[in-house]
């Protein structure tokens, strides 16, 4: 009766929309004891406004800025991409990505295109030191993520965008933690923008990781292992997807995530409510006490 019981509890997950790809993964989710949450996308919506939108010098005009960005932009599938092309929309500015050559992305630092033969970076302050850019940052905007945009080692544009936490996201935290589960944020985006997050959930992580590249959320979910014990980690982006693999037990978001971090994750969660994950755990924890 032990493929059965596993049988019936993955059955049960699917219908809550729970992709549980495997009864060993039911068997690892029954002794996680640690969550590390990815901020943007998963801990987040991911579904940015923009604040402002600013040239800076007299490179180009904000209209070309806006076309620029929103053009480039448009070649990605980074939550803060479709908030781009939208704004440039919004202001009669026609993105173009077939103007875009040479496209490249560098996950957890921004993206980089070549239009109206320029080369143009987007993202956040590592991009600037990719791009050369020598310029010193004043991050005066809080609890939004801010974008830079350079072109020829030169600062041209800065903009601002704000995001907000899920709903039942703190839920989800809180009941985690009531099944012994220590919760982390492990996040790409500035140490500003994860802690308005923090504080938006009423500061109930336990640990917040800010300014990570992919291979920092690894070796961070390999502390995690090796310090407190069996760690899952939740993301929805193609720089979360080493660390998902790296994970006791990996979760990608199936509605809004990227294909990559579906592909290297044991469970994909096919609705955008995390409060699904301490469900399924009592779930596996049940299960499990069935067949031992
Ligand atoms: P998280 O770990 O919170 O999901 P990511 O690793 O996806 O964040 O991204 C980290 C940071 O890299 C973002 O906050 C943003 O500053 C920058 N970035 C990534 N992709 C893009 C993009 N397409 N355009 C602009 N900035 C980007
Ligand atoms: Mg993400």
């Amino acid at each position: 009766s032990t493929p059965v019981a596993t049988f019936c509890a993955l059955l049960r997950a699917a219908r809550t929309g729970l992709l549980i790809k495997g009864g060993d993964v039911l068997e690892s989710l029954a002794s996680i004891k640690v969550a590390a949450f990815d901020k943007t996308g998963t801990i987040t919506r991911g579904e940015f406004s923009v604040e402002e939108f600013q040239t800076v010098g007299e490179r180009v005009s904000k209209q070309q800025l806006v076309y620029w960005v929103s053009s480039i932009e448009s070649r990605s599938s980074h939550p803060m991409a479709s908030a781009l092309v939208g704004y440039a929309q919004s202001n009669s500015v026609e993105p173009k990505s077939e103007n875009v050559a040479e496209f490249q992305i560098y996950p957890g630092e921004g993206i980089y295109g070549e239009i109206d033969g320029e080369g143009v970076y987007v993202g956040n302050k590592r991009i600037l030191a990719r791009a050369s850019c020598q310029t010193d940052i004043v991050e005066h905007m809080k609890g939004v993520t801010i974008g830079y945009v350079a072109c020829n080692k030169e600062l041209i544009g800065v903009f601002s965008l704000s995001d907000s936490c899920r709903t039942g996201a703190a839920e989800a935290i809180k009941e985690l933690r009531s099944l012994g589960i220590k919760s982390v944020m492990l996040t790409g985006d500035s140490t500003a923008a994860a802690t308005y997050a923090q504080n938006q959930l009423g500061n109930i992580l336990a640990e917040v990781h800010s300014e990570l590249l992919p291979e920092d959320k690894v070796r961070i979910v390999d502390e995690l292992k090796a310090g407190d014990g069996p760690t899952l980690m939740i993301g929805d982006g193609m720089n979360d997807a080493p660390a998902l693999a790296k994970a006791d037990v990996g979760v990608s978001m199936g509605v809004s995530g990227s294909a990559v971090a579906m592909e290297t994750s044991h469970i994909t969660l096919m609705s955008n409510d995390i409060r699904r994950i301490p469900k399924a755990i009592k779930l596996a924890r049940r299960t499990h006490r069935t067949i031992v």
